[in-house]
């Protein structure tokens, strides 16, 4: 993913992987941004978790066995 620091205009890439890592970080704590340091004038530039959630796929197999789960559990209160 291509970011271009607001500050100095430098154009930088973040991996896939830490963009993953942010996303699912980001959702955990509730946070609505990602901030990024720029690797040349040390600014932080804040990415929207939303812009960060396009750049990569979500893994559709969590989602669902989060479901499965929370389905189980009401079931056994329920009995
Ligand atoms: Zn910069």
């Amino acid at each position: 993913m291509q970011l271009r620091c607001y500050r100095c205009g430098w154009s930088f890439a973040i991996k896939k992987e830490e963009i993953a890592f942010a996303v699912e970080s980001l959702e955990e704590s509730g946070g609505v941004h990602y901030d990024v340091r720029c690797p040349r004038c040390r600014h932080i530039n804040k990415i929207p978790l939303t812009q960060l959630q396009r750049a990569v796929p979500r893994s559709e197999g969590e989602e669902e066995e989060k479901l499965e789960e929370q389905e189980q559990e009401e079931n056994e209160e329920e009995s």
